[in-house]
């Protein structure tokens, strides 16, 4: 899946704090998340990311949609 920093992402279980969505502050093996409802930020593997992403947000995006598999052609 496609992810890039400043992303947001909605993921299927929600935090503690009840929100779903988080922002990507780091990509890599792990991703740094931070969770938008709190703020705390979380160190997850990449694989658990695509496993519970339901969405993401692009930059300059409005809504949530499906991931994109690979890079979309219009995004740098
Ligand atoms: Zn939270």
């Amino acid at each position: 899946m496609y992810f890039e920093v400043g992303d947001k992402i909605k993921m299927k279980k929600a935090h503690p704090c009840k929100s779903f969505e988080w922002t990507v502050l780091r990509v890599g093996i792990d991703f740094r998340l931070q969770c938008s409802g709190c703020g705390r930020q979380v160190m997850i593997p990449r694989t658990l990311v695509e496993k519970n992403c339901r969405g993401v947000m692009h930059s300059g995006e409005t809504q949530f949609h499906r991931p994109e598999q690979k890079k979309p052609d219009n995004r740098e």
